[in-house]
């Protein structure tokens, strides 16, 4: 009787062990993975053990799905797997952070699945799957995933911008156009009639500041853009002419946003009503002769320069005679003249010259036809 009892407690305390042990072995904290991690000298790999608790190849454990904030073995084994594929260079920690996160997304991405930095189990099946793509360097562009831009702030953040920003910068090259010329080589029309549209993204802007010789002209305001091609012509342009010993120059305005031209526009219409006693209608009328409705005007092209005489009026100026004779020959037309007011709808501007590419502005030239009038007789389809 007595040593039946013993036996009894003796196994009632074998019991208690194991099953502490057991427990223990569950509800490890993440401080105590990581401190075993670090206590094994050459840990062996985790997916391993996982694959041992079923040698049948046929019928694999499915792993839990596993997203930002889970911890683990199985998110151990997960990152092993995405650094074995080149998606994932930290260190197999068994938290499921960020960067983890941002691994399993590229890692969508580039196998075809829905990328959203979730490891379900298509995920899951496809990276252990052995048939998985490793990583490549340039992937082919695609829409950035909410999911991306949506992650919480940490120490990783930085290596993370970097891939979102290379996303972007593919995304932008693919939709980086000259959109000042049509897509059948004709310069874009922008004026009353054909108001640009509101999507309109400049092409290859340079700030003329930076960009351009101070000894040949001299840029008027600061942060003052430019399309880089039109600018290069301007420069040879006024640089010959400099040379023929015709200068000072000065550009007053080149490209324009929307909102620029709205702000000139407002200012216009407060001066005309305080200084001419206007009503705001015939304030806003009187603005629309000399001031383009914002949307319509070149300037946002930023083809067009309007081109000065610092101190003085231009029109009338040796510089001014200089452009009109030539030009044409380095791809500028005069866009808006006396004899074409009506056909452009604007007064005279012996100031605003457009970049157009010579062999267009040659033909306007010699057939004397602004821009309006070339396009219809040259152009298939306005
Ligand atoms: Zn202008």
């Amino acid at each position: 009787m007595k040593t039946k009892l013993w036996t009894g407690i003796a196994l009632l305390a074998v019991l208690a062990v194991v099953a502490v042990v057991l427990l223990s072995g569950v509800i490890r904290t993440y401080p105590q993975v990581v401190e075993e991690q670090q206590r094994t000298p050459s840990p062996s790999p985790v997916y391993g053990n996982v694959m041992a608790v079923t040698p049948d190849p046929s019928q694999p454990t499915p792993l839990p799905v596993m997203k930002n904030g889970s911890r683990g073995v199985a998110v151990q084994a997960l990152q092993m797997k995405l650094r074995e594929l080149g998606y994932f260079s930290d260190e197999a920690d068994g938290y499921y952070g960020p960067v983890t996160e941002q691994a399993v997304l590229i890692f969508q991405q580039q196998n075809g699945l829905d990328a959203d930095g979730v490891a379900g189990p298509m995920t899951n099946e496809l990276l252990f799957s052995g048939e998985a793509a490793a990583f490549t360097a340039t992937p082919e562009p695609s829409p950035i995933p909410a999911a991306v831009t949506e992650m919480p702030e940490s120490t990783d953040m930085d290596q993370m911008e970097e891939v979102v920003l290379e996303e972007v910068v593919l995304e932008e090259e693919v939709q980086a156009q000259k959109g000042y010329v049509t897509p059948d080589g004709f310069p874009l029309l922008v004026n009353r009639e054909f108001p640009l549209a509101d999507d309109y993204m400049p092409y290859d802007l340079v700030d003329m500041n930076d960009y351009c010789d101070s000894g040949i002209v001299r840029i008027k305001y600061k942060e003052t853009q430019g399309e880089r091609e039109a600018v290069d012509a301007l420069m040879v342009m006024l640089g010959d002419a400099v040379a023929e010993g015709i200068s000072p120059w000065q550009i007053s305005a080149a490209y324009r946003t929307v909102k620029d031209q709205q702000r000139i526009f407002n200012n216009r219409v407060n001066e005309y009503m305080k200084e001419n006693g206007l009503s705001r209608s015939k304030a806003r009328s009187a603005t629309r002769k000399t001031v383009a409705d914002p949307g319509t005007s070149e300037h946002h092209l930023g083809t067009c320069f309007d081109i000065t005489v610092p101190g003085t009026t231009f029109a009338g100026t040796e510089q001014a005679r200089w452009l009109e004779e030539h030009c044409w020959d380095y791809g500028f037309i005069q866009r808006y003249t006396k004899d074409k007011e009506k056909i452009t709808g604007f007064l005279a501007e012996a100031w605003h010259f457009r970049y157009v590419g010579e062999e267009h502005a040659r033909i306007m030239r010699d057939e004397n036809l602004c821009l309006e009038e070339y396009l219809e007789k040259y152009k298939p389809v306005i």
